[in-house]
């Protein structure tokens, strides 16, 4: 009897001190909220929401179609499906086709810039979200996905690869595998920012490289390379003939946002 009470009080207390925790656990959520409000990632104006403002939203530039099929780069006027920009045929890139949910303006590299040093991995599935919308048809012909990866000195420093977080994040929402790990950064570059074009390629010339315990996700696949920002294209032209060097049947990019002045078509 005395044990039976003694097992009654012990299952009290246990409920007691659930009750309390709820409590805690709420008291302490309501104090992290008071003590770190959410803020738009642009203009740091408190917000209801993970992200922007409804004023910073509505300034975010969405790429749609009329773009080059292969660059993903805006067209000025409509010239009809399936026609290229100059660009692309003058200096046809190794992938087969980009794609970007926003152009890179400032809002967008506020996003960018608080993902990648603000530490607000908060934002990658919204982002993830975008991304994976603009790129909707790539993803649906692809097998796997493939972050642009970081020297390891570099992931060591930053402690993530932003263009990983936003491949997790496309990853929820289509379902396709990231192939972690297939492509290796094996030159600690330097940062591209500053750099001219041919600057820029040869910054990345030998970069990138399959490791051997990678082939068997590479050879004779369909990859979709993610990264957070698309400027010069001469990151993920370097990634791209790697894996294609390697066996990949096929190098689709997808990023967030896209340098993108509007091009000219090639009629
Ligand atoms: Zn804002």
């Amino acid at each position: 009897m005395a044990e039976a009470s003694g097992e009654v009080a012990s299952i009290a207390a246990v409920a007691r001190l659930k009750t309390a925790a709820a409590g805690l656990r709420r008291l302490f959520g309501a104090a992290l909220d008071l003590a770190l409000p959410r803020l738009c990632a642009a203009c740091r104006e408190p917000v209801a929401g993970p992200g922007l403002c409804p004023r910073c939203w509505s300034k975010l530039s969405f790429i749609t179609r009329p773009y080059c099929e292969r660059l993903g780069i805006p067209f000025v006027y409509d010239p009809g499906p399936g026609i290229l920009s100059m660009q692309a045929i003058a200096e046809p890139p190794a992938y087969h086709r980009a794609r970007a949910a926003v152009r890179f303006d400032e809002i967008s590299r506020a996003l960018v810039h608080a993902l990648k040093y603000g530490d607000r991995l908060d934002l990658a599935p919204m982002m993830g979200r975008w991304a994976a919308h603009a790129g909707c048809e790539i993803l649906a012909e692809a097998d796997a996905l493939i972050p642009v990866p970081l020297h390891w000195r570099r992931l060591w420093t930053r402690r993530f690869n932003q263009s990983a977080m936003l491949a997790a994040a496309v990853s929820a929402q289509c379902g396709l595998p990231v192939a972690a790990g297939a492509l290796k950064r094996v030159k600690a570059t330097a940062q591209q920012v500053g750099l001219s074009r041919t600057e820029r390629a040869a910054n990345v010339q030998g970069a990138f490289r399959v490791p051997a315990d990678g082939k068997h996700a590479v050879v004779g696949r369909r990859l979709v390379l993610v990264d957070d920002v698309l400027t010069s294209g001469a990151t993920v032209e370097g990634c791209a003939r790697a894996l294609l060097r390697a066996g990949a049947a096929n190098v689709d990019v997808l990023v967030f946002a896209r340098v993108a002045d509007p091009v000219q078509t090639s009629i």
